[in-house]
């Protein structure tokens, strides 16, 4: 079986697993997904970190919440 392996869970990353598991069935392929954090940080947010509009708690999230099973 292959198996695709894509490195960086951020925007692109989780964007490009989610695409591929609408294409691929799990007969077909695994995709394994490699980062070093578990958080995924909403990046844009960061600009309204210094002005207190939103809190680190608002931008950042759980990586699992944005990969298919
Ligand atoms: C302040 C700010 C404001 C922004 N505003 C906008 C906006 O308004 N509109 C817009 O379209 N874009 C905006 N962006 C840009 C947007 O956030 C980035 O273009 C986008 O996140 C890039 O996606 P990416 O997947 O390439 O990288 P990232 O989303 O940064 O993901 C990279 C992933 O790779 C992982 N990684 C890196 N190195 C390693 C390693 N050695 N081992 C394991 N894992 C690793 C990281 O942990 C991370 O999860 C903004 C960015 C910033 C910083």
């Amino acid at each position: 079986m292959k198996n695709i392996v894509i490195l960086g869970a951020g925007t692109a990353g989780t964007m490009l697993a989610n695409h591929l598991n609408h294409y691929l069935t799990v007969k077909d392929c695994g995709i394994t997904i490699i980062d070093e954090k578990e958080e995924h940080h909403y990046q844009p947010g960061y600009l309204f970190l210094p002005f207190d509009i939103y809190t680190p708690e608002d931008i950042i999230t759980s990586i699992k919440e944005f990969i298919p099973n």
